[in-house]
């Protein structure tokens, strides 16, 4: 037997939360009714949930509701419900215990932003603490489904620094959360009060809330007649309680699908977009999916929120995050299926391999990327503010769902060099419309960070030419080009890799003299180039005259299948052990310090020179130095060989005296 009545205290972070959450919600204090009927809501959910498989558990009282009471003499308020209710050690681990890994995260994120940090309180699921907002004292009274009434247990605390636990008796089954008002609040302890926040906040949830009727105090009773029997009040519902979603579209505002997020969603903000629909075809099911305005905190660690659809069927919830039904890379759509067709009592391993659910994940996936593609042609804007905060997760999208690769793309956006600055971004079709003539192929070059690939020699020639290049500088963008090759009939080249092939591509400027003219410079150089790779040889695959740069003397390229240098040194620091993909170099003959080198007679220093050429690549490259010292060395020595000093080599000093 459990002890009958035990003081406990609460962990650490509770007490902290707590004090944080009195502090950031003082002036928004009536939220905690919503979040004290959200989780009757859920234990609610939950207790249909399980009944499907032990109809028992709803004992003679199948009608699931949640009730709100207040009693102005004892200022209390209290919140029932006939949900799941909890056991001792339930009460133990989900009142007593903040388990969530998220505790930490958010105390971190608060901001100190009333508004934005009671929103976070619903993301973080802390809302039973909020009751310590508006009350000193708060009992929670609770016996679990299927347990016995003598199973029930009392919680109590003052919110400062511990509980009390106790074994009471009470026959229906639930939990009933009773809040001892303070003083300062004590306005709250009243019928239209309540009432109010209810239809604000909790509207949409789906099982009714109730509330006592307020009776007007009975008529005075005329001379000589009995007075009239008082009336018993009854319990009327004061939210909707409507599954929006079962509505025919035309008859629902903007406004009721924007609170519906709000409520079922736990949003603070309105969405960005939204999409409704009933499909009737092979199989029955009406989707309502949402795009928030800004991605949650954790969209991008690698333990990824859960998605964030849930799953009904015939208008009973079933599971929230139901995962199955949306890839990962659209994990940031809120919303709901309601399906016709799933029996009442799936299980997540039903889900697993289900032709239903296979379907409607198909058929919403179409549905979101369809409401995007919209969102991008008619509200430009909006869709910019959706790409800074979800481009990232679609740019998943080509590995995960190939079927949807092209239709994905589409959305996508790039800086580019068509514009000056970092921000304006261009999707793939703009860039299509703007093609030079004789242009088949769409350029891009990966870096990491914007003005490494702004800044990228490889640019020179096609800046020269008027050839536009998309700039990418995301760390996922290298990985999902390596599952891209053409967009539109036209196929992607890496202006880093590879040779280059510009004839007759972009301003018709490159004529048969100008080609000739670096062709015979070309040539010239060659043994120049020669003396080069010797000294190179361990360092390059080769050392060829270049037709990519203008005004730099020389640049790395890597091979057409290689992974560029920014990402080799990333996962190496991450750990990998990296192939050693040695690159091309490739200089410009025209360039002063190949003419330089090439009067060079002693070997040490064209070594050094040549050496010093390889680095400054890398390092235009975004590459990392191997040699770092080796390199501030050579360089300082190069600095010393510029001084007019006879004793000290120069360049110019060819001739041996
Ligand atoms: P959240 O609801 O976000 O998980 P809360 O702090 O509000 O966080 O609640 C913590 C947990 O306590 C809930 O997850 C649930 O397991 C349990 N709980 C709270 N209220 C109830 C209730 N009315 N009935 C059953 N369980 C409840």
């Amino acid at each position: 037997m459990e002890a009958m009545s035990e003081e406990m205290k609460f962990e650490a972070e509770v007490s902290q939360i707590l004090q944080l959450m009195i502090h950031s919600l003082y002036s928004n204090p009536e939220i905690f009714l919503r979040e004290l009927i959200s989780n009757s809501s859920d234990a609610c959910d939950k207790l249909r949930f399980e009944a499907v498989s032990n109809a028992d558990l709803l004992e003679s009282d199948p009608d699931l509701r949640i009730v709100v009471g207040f009693d102005a003499e004892a200022g209390t308020i209290t919140v029932r419900d006939n949900g799941i209710g909890m056991s001792r050690d339930e009460v133990v681990e989900n009142i007593g215990t903040i388990a969530k890994s998220g505790t930490k995260q958010f105390l971190e994120s608060l901001t100190g932003d009333q508004k934005t940090d009671s929103a976070l309180i619903g993301q973080f699921g802390v809302g039973f603490y909020s009751a310590f907002v508006i009350a000193d004292k708060v009992v929670l009274q609770t016996r679990r489904a299927g347990t016995e009434a003598s199973d029930a247990v009392l919680w109590s605390s003052d919110g400062t620094g511990g509980y009390t636990l106790d074994s009471v008796t009470q026959q229906p089954r639930g939990t009933t959360v009773t809040l001892h008002v303070k003083d300062e609040h004590k306005q709250y302890v009243d019928h239209w009060q309540l009432h109010s926040i209810v239809k604000k906040y909790s509207d949409h949830v789906t099982f009714p809330i109730m509330m006592m009727e307020q009776l007007p105090p009975p008529a005075k009773p005329k001379e000589g007649e009995e007075p009239e029997e008082p009336k018993t009040p009854e319990l009327k519902q004061v939210n909707a309680a409507s599954a929006l979603w079962t509505r025919s579209k035309s008859d629902i505002t903007d406004d009721e699908y924007q609170s519906f997020y709000k409520q079922v969603c736990n949003d603070y903000e309105d969405p960005l977009t939204w999409s409704h629909n009933r499909v009737e075809g092979n199989y029955e099911y009406t989707s309502l999916l949402y795009v928030p305005k800004r991605a949650p905190f954790d969209l991008y660690e690698s333990m990824a929120p859960k998605n964030g659809i849930k799953l009904f069927v015939q208008r009973v919830f079933i599971m929230d995050d139901a995962e199955k039904l949306m890839p990962r890379y659209l994990r940031f759509v809120r919303g709901l299926v309601d399906s016709n067709d799933l029996p009442l009592n799936v299980s997540r391993e039903i889900l697993q391999d289900n032709k239903i659910i296979d379907s409607m994940r198909r058929g919403s996936v179409k549905k979101v990327l369809s409401m995007l593609t919209s969102l991008a042609e008619k509200k430009p804007d909006e869709y910019k503010d959706f790409w800074a905060q979800f481009g990232n997760c679609l740019k998943e999208a080509p590995g995960e769902d190939p079927g949807n690769k092209d239709e994905v793309a589409k959305l996508y956006r790039f800086d580019t060099t068509h514009t000056a600055t970092a921000g304006e971004l261009t999707g793939l079709d703009d860039y299509i419309a703007r093609m030079q003539s004789g242009q088949d192929k769409i350029y891009y070059i990966t870096a990491d960070s914007y003005s490494a690939a702004n800044n990228s020699p490889h640019l020179e020639i096609f800046r020269d030419k008027g050839l536009e290049v998309l700039l990418m500088h995301d760390r996922v963008d290298e990985w999902m080009m390596g599952y891209f090759n053409e967009y539109d009939g036209k196929s992607f080249v890496s202006i880093a890799k590879g040779d280059l092939d510009l004839d007759g591509v972009g301003n018709a400027v490159e004529d048969s003299e100008k080609k000739a003219e670096k062709e015979k410079q070309a040539a010239e150089a060659a043994p120049l180039i020669q003396r080069i790779k010797t000294v190179l040889d361990d360092d390059t695959s080769d050392v060829r005259a270049s037709t990519r740069l203008t005004s730099s003397p020389a640049c790395v390229v890597m091979g057409e299948h290689d992974m560029a240098l920014h990402m080799q040194q990333l996962l190496k620091q991450a750990g990998h052990d990296m192939p050693a993909t040695k690159p091309v170099l490739e200089v410009n003959p025209s360039h002063p310090i190949l003419e330089l080198l090439d009067r060079e007679q002693d070997d040490d220093r064209f070594a050094n020179w040549s050496k010093l050429l390889l680095d400054q690549a890398m390092l235009a490259e975004g590459g990392q130095l191997e040699d770092g010292a080796g390199f501030v060395k050579r360089m300082n020595e190069m600095f010393m060989a510029m001084q007019p000093d006879p004793d000290v080599h120069s360049v110019d000093n060819t001739v041996e005296p």
